[in-house]
């Protein structure tokens, strides 16, 4: 396995796998690695001959109230199962790398950035955005892999790379949730016991929304009080948003129809967790 640390030498480093007609399958994160990641990393690894795995966590994407200081960094572990997945290169740029002094060029995907998550986290997919356009200039893949656990992050990348041309195929792979249902994600680690255990209403929430859809409900608004109520009577989490929307599109949906995407935010202390379900009905 590669490690490579600078864009000039991980693109050197693909035109010569590319001129020798490899398939490059990529999977960017922000580290400290989960099964969520590893199971991207899987179906890339199947699908692919040269598996690229980037660790960056991306400042721009932070608000300054929020957690990039304390968001956890374990480059020795994830290395050692970068390895054991057999990931042929991990590209880990420095700060500096991404962004040397002097750094004037962003990309805005426009409305879709603005709503749910970006209500309450101004900048974050300007900064996604960003981030991710440059790992696909650095990486150069045929098949990028995003997780269903960050549903808008992936409806706004998969935005972004048709708006301009990226010329990258995208695979949106399932969320991979713990043996209790509770979405993996490298923020669990700041949870108490207490809060893991309250947080579980959240899958449960989403998972009784669905049986009521499949069963005939379809007035969103009913559905989104019923998940409030349930989140409120059985943990303290403090409610960002539940919403019923189209999951193509992210419109916002009143009644139930089409290809549905359940997303909600529920803070547990500090730690703001997302989780959401996707179906078609
Ligand atoms: P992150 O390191 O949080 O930026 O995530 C990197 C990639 O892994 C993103 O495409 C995420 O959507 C994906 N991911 C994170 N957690 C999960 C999960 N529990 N299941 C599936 N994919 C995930």
């Amino acid at each position: 396995m590669q490690m490579i640390r600078s864009v000039k030498s991980m693109q050197s480093a693909i035109r010569r796998l590319r001129t020798a007609g490899k398939k490059i399958g990529f999977v960017p994160t922000m580290g400290a690695l989960h099964e969520g990641h590893l199971s991207l990393v899987r179906r890339a690894r199947r699908e692919n001959e040269v598996v690229v795995l980037s660790i960056f966590v991306n400042p721009a994407q932070f608000s300054p109230r929020e957690d990039f200081k304390a968001y956890p960094r374990q480059e020795k572990e994830d290395k050692l199962l970068a390895k054991r997945e057999k990931v042929d290169i991990i590209f880990y740029p420095s700060e500096h790398e991404m962004y040397p002094p002097g750094c004037l060029t962003h990309i805005d995907v426009d409305k879709i950035a603005g709503i749910l998550c970006g209500k309450s986290r101004p900048g974050h997919f300007r900064g996604v955005a960003t981030v991710v356009g440059k790992l696909l200039n650095s990486v150069m893949p045929d098949t990028v892999y995003f997780g269903q656990k960050d549903a808008q992050q992936a409806v706004v990348l998969k935005q972004m790379i048709r708006d301009l041309n990226f010329p990258v195929a995208v695979k949106v792979c399932p969320i991979v949730r713990g043996h209790d249902g509770l979405a993996l994600s490298s923020r669990n680690l700041y949870l108490s016991d207490r809060q893991r255990r309250e947080a579980l209403v959240l899958s449960r929430g989403l998972k009784e929304a669905k049986k009521k859809i499949v069963s005939g409900e379809r007035n969103a608004q009913k559905v989104i009080r019923t998940i409030r109520k349930k989140i409120a009577a059985r943990s303290s989490g403090r409610i960002d948003y539940v919403a019923c929307v189209d999951a193509d599109t992210l419109e916002p949906l009143k009644k139930l129809k089409g290809n549905i995407l359940i997303a909600l935010a529920v803070y547990f202390g500090k730690t703001r967790l997302i989780d959401n379900i996707v179906f078609r009905l």
